[in-house]
């Protein structure tokens, strides 16, 4: 399986992985050829097609070679090309979406009684992918999803209409699933949706997100993330949430995209810088430590140079911890494709250099204001070679911990950072505290996680119960 894109796209290549796992495939070990290759792509990244077909035609000759192999294409870039994959690439099995990912084994199957290329992809979500198994990647670690879809219009975004209108899943069948990881030893969970923090939309609940922030951190886990929220909807109640909630962790990802009221309201965003930087403002009021990280795209159709100094300007006084730059280029299939103004591809590399420049002077100045700093740390690798542990803090930031006797990836440590590096703290001294945790034994066991199949996946009609109604919490 090769997966290209968001947090969303891994996830659901996990639940493929369950799927596939639950119609009788394993995994092949590496250097052995498969029967089934699945490509899940994004078709948000630049010249995803090019990289698709270029992938596809390298795999032409083996496949060729290999009688019975199967190829499936899924994703986004699937549901927006649709036949046109196997128009292009006939030797393609299996051309699925985003909405029917839990149809994969049996149009594979399909396609291998009938000799036929498949191609089956439908306008709107057939089963919640939450719902589908789920063969996961890490004993520590884990993504549940809460939401899928989105109902913005930001105009350089081609997701809505891939992904469909938000749907939200029920609060108790989150909690369930949760509850399944944290019995098989995972220490943290990242809730994901394309607009995390506007779930309870669909059932008319504004207060569901901080909610559901405070139900999910008082289910044993040590660590609460979620991952991406939109400023529109980001209230004082979902900070009060992440305050009070002891397992939500102090960091945040918040979407800037421009410090310009002017390009916000061309790329259809509806807060302002001020607002923006009135919700930093408000989220540091209450957790002095959290780490802000952020997205930002330059050079938007209309850009002057007035409007790329109000970006700078924002970024300065927004101390972001980090922050996910792109040079904007037309996505066809998105309004601002179309767009008057767009901006020449030097003068954007020109401005993408000078805010790189700027944000990499400001990261860097963070890492190294957390020297002295008593860091927990949750290891994921642990590279004796390199004689070196990676791992996150509390507030996600990458750590590289000098190895110790007996700390395997799962477990948590305590150190002290000694240096601040530009992507990352190193901490090389002897270790605080090791706590021995039950994903670390899972991970030296060779055990990872699974949710399986259940069966209340869609959404219900009408309000679910409330939060408060729910037994054991
Ligand atoms: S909030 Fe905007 S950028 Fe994010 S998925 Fe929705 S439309 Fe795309």
């Amino acid at each position: 399986m090769r997966t290209y894109g968001c947090q969303m796209n891994v996830h659901d290549s996990e639940r493929i992985g369950g799927l596939l796992d639950e119609a009788g495939y394993a995994p092949v070990p590496a250097g052995q050829t498969p029967d089934v290759v699945v490509f899940n792509t994004c078709a948000v990244r630049e010249n995803a097609d090019n990289r698709l077909y270029g992938n596809l035609g390298h795999l032409k000759p083996l496949k060729d070679r290999t009688p019975g192999m199967q190829i499936a294409v899924g994703g986004c870039l699937a549901q927006k090309d649709q036949a046109a994959i196997t128009a292009r690439a006939p030797y393609v099995d299996v051309v699925f979406g985003t909405h029917n990912v839990g149809a994969l084994p049996v149009l594979l199957e399909r396609a291998r009684v009938e000799q036929q290329s498949q191609v089956e992809l439908l306008e709107a979500l057939e089963v919640f992918p939450s719902a589908l198994p789920a063969r996961r990647a890490s004993a520590a670690t884990a993504w549940v999803s809460i939401s899928v879809g989105c109902d913005n219009t930001c105009t350089f975004c081609i997701v809505p209409s891939l992904r469909g209108k938000e749907r939200d899943r029920l609060p108790a069948d989150v909690l369930r699933e949760v509850d399944v990881l944290v019995a098989q030893g995972v220490l943290e969970v990242t809730l994901l949706g394309q607009n995390v923090n506007s779930y309870g939309r669909e059932f008319g609940d504004r207060a569901a997100f901080g909610a559901l922030l405070r139900a999910v951190g008082g289910t044993g886990l040590e660590r609460v993330r979620f991952t991406s929220p939109h400023p529109r909807d980001f209230t004082d109640d979902v900070i009060d949430a992440m305050a009070e909630t002891p397992a939500v962790c102090p960091s945040l990802h918040m979407p800037l995209q421009s410090g310009s009221d002017a390009v916000l309201r061309a790329m259809r965003r509806s807060y302002r810088s001020e607002r923006f930087l009135d919700i930093l403002d408000r989220v540091r009021a209450q957790l002095p430590a959290a780490a802000i990280t952020t997205d930002i795209i330059v050079g938007f159709p209309g850009e002057t140079d007035a409007d790329f100094e109000d970006t700078l300007r924002v970024v300065e006084a927004s101390r972001f911890a980090g922050a996910f730059t792109f040079q904007y280029s037309p996505r066809p299939g998105t309004p601002a494709a179309s767009y008057p103004g767009q901006v020449p591809p030097e003068v954007v590399a020109e401005r993408y250099g000078r805010l790189v420049t700027l944000q990499d002077a400001m990261t860097l100045a963070g890492h190294e204001a957390q020297v002295g700093a008593t860091v927990e740390v949750l290891v994921h690798d642990v590279d004796g070679r390199r004689g070196r542990m990676d791992g996150r803090a509390r507030d996600n930031r990458l750590v590289h911990v000098a190895a110790a006797q007996g700390v395997r990836a799962g477990d948590v440590v305590e150190t002290v950072v000694t240096r601040g590096g530009p992507h990352y703290l190193e901490a090389d001294g002897a270790l605080l505290a090791h706590r021995r945790t039950a994903a670390g034994d899972a991970w030296a066991a060779g055990r990872l996680p699974s949710t399986p199949r259940v069966a209340l996946g869609m959404p219900g009609v009408g309000a679910p119960a409330p939060l408060s109604a729910l037994s054991c919490r």
